[in-house]
């Protein structure tokens, strides 16, 4: 028995800090799922022989290469591309493409372990990974933004395949840029197969997986609420972002009878007392989407709205709070400020909006707090019924695929209440959903002993 594996908490992240230096988000996200996997395994003796919890906190792979693309002017120009490929024991790896010019090797190692826990969580045969770029889009020309998904998929295409891993949008990437991409994969392969998720209707694509991620992230709020008798009606609502996820997660609360106070993006995050009913949605989906616009413009458009520049959602008073922007973006001030204005439930739209401090935060205030894997699984989810369609050469309706993605929503939410009810009228939801993910691809990985 190799009883001398047993290091302690403490021993085990400041290996996980020396093994990858300036990685902070990596080791932020290790150490989130690390503090509850640490007291489940405690005494499960073969996870520690096995080395588990080390094994999926090394990514299989990372691939790093060099994007070379010519801009409008004829300048070239030089940007850094990776695919993370973090675990592979449940199903081919899977998980989003983001370009922004925040995207490290930390941050695509940190959202490519996140993704395995997910989409086990999702009950889906998917794997875990994650790839991107230092590539920002914003200012880009359509010329531009298309010579450099060429550019990056003329590489990317040799790591990736329908059972091999499995790319998507996230960040900065959503149907246009996957449309490059699959034209570039299909030209270089001359194979026209499920290589990517998120794809257009017309060439493969899923119905509501643009709605899945927000509608999803809802759904699992309803969940929460519903475990303890409650439900969207009359509640408001605070909301970061206002791209693919903020939107439609708004437009769920809506739909649901809650009132939505906030959306946001860089520059600032703007506040309408009256709410932001569905024909401002709509408004917020074209400006940003096809008018590449701000949020702050939404003043002008609807009259009783403010616009705060430079600062995120957090202050403005609401029942339930859904961070939909990126990482780190709820730190431990804000978690204060949402429990002391009244805030009941947290649920996270975005992979690892919350820091640490902020979790403890809402876990020591016992708010209902949903962490990302589990919250926003429902968009990977529809991306694995999407594979499944691609596969089986096939489409299902909207119907089947709605009531498909809040089955799996539901079946998150009792998998994560299964390690996460303490049985004192709290569930620890980032506990349930980081063990419930952990087991399914470590009882995978002790099945195939030692690769
Ligand atoms: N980028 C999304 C996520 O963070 C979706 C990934 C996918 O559909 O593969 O889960």
């Amino acid at each position: 028995m190799a009883v001398s594996d047993h290091v302690d908490f403490s021993t085990f992240m400041e290996g996980v800090k020396k093994r990858n230096p300036g990685q902070p988000e990596f080791v932020q996200a290790v150490q989130e799922v690390s503090e509850d996997i640490f007291d489940f395994i405690a005494d499960k003796e073969e996870y520690h022989a096995q080395q588990i919890l080390r094994r999926i906190a090394e990514p299989d792979r990372v691939v790093s290469f060099r994007v070379c693309w010519e801009d409008d002017n004829g300048n070239i120009r030089v940007q850094r591309g990776w695919r993370v490929q973090n675990n592979n024991a449940i199903g081919p790896y899977k998980g989003g493409i983001r370009f922004h010019p925040s995207v490290t090797e930390s941050v695509l190692k940190f959202l490519a372990f996140e993704q395995t826990f997910k989409n086990a969580l999702t009950g889906l045969p998917m794997g875990g990974g994650k790839g991107g770029s230092n590539f920002n889009p914003k200012g880009k020309s359509v010329r531009e933004i298309m010579r450099f998904c060429q550019s990056f998929m003329t590489e990317l295409y040799r790591h990736i395949g329908a059972d091999i891993d499995v790319p998507a949008g996230d960040i900065g990437v959503g149907g246009r840029e996957i449309g490059f991409m699959f034209g570039q994969y299909k030209r270089i392969t001359n194979e026209f197969t499920g290589v990517l998720t998120g794809k257009g209707l017309e060439w493969g694509g899923s119905l509501i997986r643009t709605e899945a991620t927000g509608y999803g992230a809802v759904y699992f709020l309803a969940n929460m609420l519903a475990a303890k008798g409650q439900d969207l009606v009359g509640k408001t609502a605070v909301i970061s972002g206002s791209g693919n996820v903020a939107t439609h997660a708004a437009e769920k609360i809506v739909q649901l009878g809650g009132k939505v106070l906030t959306l946001s993006d860089s520059g600032g995050f703007i506040h309408d007392p009256d709410g932001i009913t569905q024909d401002k949605i709509d408004w917020v989906k074209a400006h940003k989407t096809h008018r590449r616009g701000r949020i702050e413009e939404y003043c002008d458009e609807f009259k009783g709205a403010s616009f705060t520049a430079g600062k995120t959602p957090w202050g403005v008073p609401c029942d339930v709070a859904l961070p939909c922007a990126t990482q780190n973006e709820l730190l431990g001030d804000d978690a204060k400020a949402l429990v002391a204005n009244g805030c009941v439930a947290v649920s996270e739209g975005a992979n690892m909006p919350t820091n640490l401090e902020g979790v403890h935060v809402f876990k020591d205030a016992k708010i209902m707090f949903a962490p990302g894997k589990a919250a926003n699984a429902g968009g990977v989810a529809v991306s694995g019924l999407e594979m499944s369609q691609n596969s089986g050469r096939r489409a299902w309706s909207e119907g089947e695929l709605q009531q498909m993605l809040k089955d799996i929503m539901d079946g998150i939410h009792t998998r994560c209440l299964t390690y996460g009810d303490r049985g004192d009228g709290y569930i620890d939801y980032v506990k349930g959903a980081n063990i419930a993910g952990f087991k399914k691809v470590a009882d995978a990985m002790l099945a195939f002993g030692v690769v």
